[in-house]
């Protein structure tokens, strides 16, 4: 008797464990062909990128899904522009007779918005805080101030909190993101926009700020016509004082006065001046996007959007004699996991009722410019997009115990989430480090921006059968040695088990959300509310 309950239970779990289909071993090989060296790390504009591209299309075609992309193609074109600052830039501020130079890197580094070889500005400084408008904390830094063709000088972050009601308490909310201060500087008018770099509101030295600016990055071809700031650019502690002491003010005093709610901008009378020669060159890359329509016949015009990030780094600076920087878990898991996705969804009876786009998006490591570029040119329309749920660079490291959804709390669908997670018996890992601001750093996050409901299904943080600490031991290996580096490589011991959890849990959920009766939204009140 006891036996017999005992095989039905193993029949029982059996047959949960074959419902979804979703196959370890594929997600396993698409992982290997993506990642192997023939595929030269996958950077956008280069050949290897081009036949990841490629493989995606062929694979999604292969899974029953249809063209999405522009002219009956599997793919949508990104133009971007790859921006070099030249290291002969120079900036400067002066009062009457007084005046400061900056050396480039040392003292600043930035970047024109303007995409021309040659940038020249000159404007009138105003200090503005942490420069924030920010309504649902009754916060304004700008107090009605018009800031139109001055140069703003800020500090980044936001005023301190542990009130979980004020900035989210010690959770980085998206008005402390530097990405942030430049945005809201472009909507108000300003001709640039200078952040005074403290290690305390950056929370990482100079010397990230440099190693990040002081290189080429990829920006989305303006549109004709468009805004632009002459300048977005940081300086250091050190210039931001000199600066300051024009002006008779004082860094660490301006400091105090931005974290006050009554802060109101301050002018500070200095003339800013700067020269931005730059190395401009247009790179032309894709996202790939193919559809599986929805059986339901008003349903189907809405959908959800589940994406990875195809790019990764390309042949670059060799390490240990290795040039080619492979990206297997970065982000080869992600885009294998959206494969496998495609054919469990193609070989379903049953479509659900809304219809399910899958969006592999280019440009993720130069700054989720893939994603930002589809925001701005959705395939199928924003307000009709259910939800997106992306995946980026997953552990194949056993069995998980867990699964990451930072981001979904924000949304109606965390009941369900949370559901669909006891359901395959995983447990939610919660964010250990929220003042990171972890949520806006993955293509996820340019749709939060543009008002979808959008969260990443991430690496478990907990495996079974493994000791205690095993998940952080690995995560911080990963991190230290093989992120962003030639060693990014596929291992033939690695199991998949924890992605094809990840690729069920996201299967289950997408399926549940395409028949739910109402598209899902945000909590009220939640700042990216469409
Ligand atoms: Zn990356």
């Amino acid at each position: 008797m006891l036996k017999s309950i005992g095989l039905l239970v193993i029949g029982a779990l059996s047959l949960l464990a074959q419902d979804s289909g979703v196959s370890a071993e594929r997600i396993r090989e698409h992982t290997r062909f993506l990642a192997s060296d023939l595929l030269e790390g996958r950077g956008p504009g280069q050949r290897g990128g081009e036949l990841a591209a490629e493989y995606i299309a062929t694979q999604l075609a292969l899974a029953g899904a249809k063209p999405a992309g522009e002219n009956g193609t599997y793919y949508q074109k990104v133009p971007l522009v790859g921006i070099e600052t030249q290291p002969d830039a120079t900036l400067g501020g002066a009062v009457g007779g007084k005046g400061v130079d900056f050396r480039w890197g040392d003292d600043f580094v930035g970047v024109s918005q303007t995409q021309r070889p040659d940038t020249r500005f000159e404007g009138e400084a105003v200090f503005v805080g942490h420069g924030i408008t920010a309504p649902e904390f009754k916060w304004d830094d700008f107090k009605g101030v018009d800031v139109t063709g001055k140069v703003l000088v800020l500090f980044t972050n936001e005023p301190a909190s542990t009130d979980p009601k004020f900035f989210d308490g010690r959770a980085l909310t998206y008005y402390g993101r530097w990405v942030y201060k430049y945005e809201e500087a472009l909507r108000r008018g300003a001709k640039g926009c200078i952040i005074i770099h403290t290690t305390e509101t950056a929370s990482y030295g100079w010397d990230v700020v440099r190693n990040s600016w002081g290189r080429e990055a990829p920006f989305v071809k303006l549109e004709p016509g468009a805004k632009a700031l002459a300048l977005q650019g940081w300086i250091t502690r050190e210039a931001g004082e000199r600066f300051l002491a024009l002006a008779g003010k004082n860094l660490d005093e301006l400091l105090k006065a931005s974290d006050r709610a009554d802060f109101k901008p301050i002018p500070l009378g200095i003339q800013v001046r700067g020269h931005l020669p730059s190395k401009i060159r247009e790179l032309e890359t894709r996202n790939v996007a193919a559809v599986i329509p929805g059986s339901d016949p008003k349903l189907k015009d809405e959908y959800i959007i589940y994406s990875a990030h195809w790019d990764h780094l390309g042949i670059g600076t060799p390490v240990g004699g290795d040039a080619i920087y492979n990206g297997a878990i970065d982000n080869a898991t992600g885009c294998a996991i959206l494969l496998e996705l495609a054919r469990v969804w193609g070989s379903l009876g049953q479509k659900p009722k809304r219809s399910v786009l899958f969006l592999s998006v280019t440009a993720e490591e130069g700054g989720l410019r893939g994603s930002e570029y589809y925001a701005a040119h959705p395939l199928a329309p924003l307000a009709k997009t259910a939800v997106n749920l992306n995946y980026d660079a997953l552990f194949p490291w056993g069995r998980a115990a867990n699964v990451v959804i930072t981001g979904a709390e924000r949304t109606n669908i965390y009941p369900l989430a949370l559901q669909i997670a006891k359901r395959l018996d995983l447990g939610i890992a919660v964010d250990a480090q929220p003042e990171a601001g972890h949520y806006f750093r993955s293509d996820h996050f340019m749709f939060a921006h543009a008002g979808v409901p959008a969260f990443s299904i991430g690496q478990a943080t907990e495996f079974l059968g493994k000791p205690a600490g095993y998940g952080e031991q690995v995560y911080q290996e990963y991190n230290g040695k093989h992120y962003h580096q030639p060693s990014d490589e596929f291992r033939a011991e690695w199991d998949f088990t924890a992605l094809r959890q990840a690729a069920e849990y996201g299967l289950l959920l997408g399926k549940d959300i395409a028949n739910q009766d109402k598209l899902p939204d945000w909590r009220p009140g939640d700042a990216f509310h469409r």
